[in-house]
Order: C-alpha cells, then sequence, then structure tokens
C-alpha cells in the first residue's frame, strides 16, 4: 500500500470521527480492509493495535475549512482590529467560531486596561469561556488577523481550543512559526491545529500602519 494511500484514509476517518464523534475504530478497520481489498470483519488484534497507533500519529486532523469560511470569519477579526485601531489600541483583532456562529469577539485591550496581557485572543478565549460555561473550549476555532504570541499561544493550548487561524506572520513576536513552534511540541497534552498564514500582506497592513503613526 502506498504511502500517499496509507494516509488518506487514516485522514478521512479523522474527518468522519470530527463530523461524527461517536464513530468507533471499526470505521478505521474497514477503511483499511476495503483499501486493501480484505473481508471486512478480517484484521487480527495486532493489526488493529498498529492501525490504531498509525491513527494516532496523524492527529489533530479534522476535516478541512473552505477557504470562504476562513475568509469570512478573518475578516469578522479584521473588523475587531479596525476598532483597536479606531480606540488607538494594537490593532488586532479576534473572533471564536462554534458551530458556524461567532460566539466571542475582541481585540487587544493593553492600553484601556493598563495590562500588557490583555491581547484579542486572551479577550475572545475569556468571552468564549464566559458565553460558554466552561473553562476548555474544544469545539472551538479562533481566529486571529496576526500570529500569536508566546503567552498567547499557551493560552490557546490550555484552553483547548480545536483550531488557531490566523491572517499574518508577526516575525518578532510569533509562536507558531516566527520566533517559537510552540504548536508543533507533541509532549503537551492538547493538540490545537493551525491554518496560517491566511494572507500576510492583507493582515499586516493596519498594525503597520498602527506602529508607524507611534514612531
Ligand atoms: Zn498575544
Amino acid at each position: 500500500m502506498g504511502d500517499l494511500v496509507k494516509h488518506d484514509y487514516l485522514k478521512v476517518f479523522a474527518w468522519i470521527r470530527d463530523k461524527y464523534p461517536s464513530s468507533s475504530y471499526k470505521v478505521l478497520y474497514d477503511l483499511h480492509c476495503i483499501i486493501l481489498g480484505l473481508p471486512l470483519n478480517s484484521l487480527d488484534t495486532i493489526t488493529q493495535k498498529h492501525i490504531k497507533q498509525s491513527y494516532s500519529q496523524i492527529l489533530p486532523c479534522y476535516a478541512p475549512i473552505e477557504a470562504k469560511t476562513i475568509n469570512k470569519y478573518l475578516d469578522l477579526a479584521q473588523e475587531q482590529a479596525k476598532l483597536a485601531y479606531a480606540h488607538e489600541e494594537i490593532p488586532i483583532g479576534a473572533v471564536i467560531v462554534k458551530d458556524d456562529r461567532v460566539i466571542a469577539s475582541g481585540y487587544n485591550l493593553s492600553k484601556k486596561s493598563n495590562l500588557a496581557c490583555v491581547h484579542a485572543e486572551i479577550e475572545v478565549i475569556n468571552k468564549a469561556a464566559k458565553y460558554l460555561n466552561t473553562p476548555y473550549l474544544p469545539d472551538c476555532d479562533l481566529y486571529v488577523t496576526i500570529e500569536p504570541c508566546l503567552m498567547c499561544s499557551g493560552a490557546i493550548i490550555n484552553s483547548r481550543v480545536k483550531r488557531v487561524i490566523f491572517g499574518a506572520l508577526e516575525i518578532k513576536t510569533g509562536a507558531v512559526f516566527s520566533q517559537y513552534r510552540v504548536f508543533e511540541n507533541k509532549n503537551v497534552n492538547h493538540k490545537t491545529e493551525v491554518y496560517g498564514p491566511i494572507d500576510t500582506v492583507k493582515y499586516s497592513k493596519l498594525l503597520q500602519q498602527f506602529l508607524k503613526s507611534k514612531r
């Protein structure tokens, strides 16, 4: 069996589980049998164990988000960044989406709060947790205009956000790719999937304009 086929059927099972979380491993074993042309229910326990291990190595793996959905919610995050700009805050905006619905939106409030830690991501995580009345957000996607910093990446993992989607790279402070690669650490309990940078030119424009005006 080629690597591509092997990888794809594991992925297909991950997407099925994303949509139907109660799907049992039997579905995975059946997919394996179909790919190899074996009779269903013919796998021994050792083979099943190996398949399960291969599957766990590709996680997290959710059904892909469509480009139009990414653009829609990143643009809403961008609207928040514009509000921040209007209030002379650092123009970074974020939204949290659950079941294709925005449940929290916000922007950086460091100036107003006099606290360096009130970044857009922290703001929306707190709002979403309050709204859902839970500290954990495993069914939520966080959209943010700029690559999260080290503090926010930690907060995203600790609050168990499902996926983080960011607009632009932030070369000096970004902790997804630029300065650190926090989400690639396999030793953390929760794995958040990352999408981005989606469009660095588009989503970094406002921040650059803001920083220029402060020089
Ligand atoms: Zn941050």
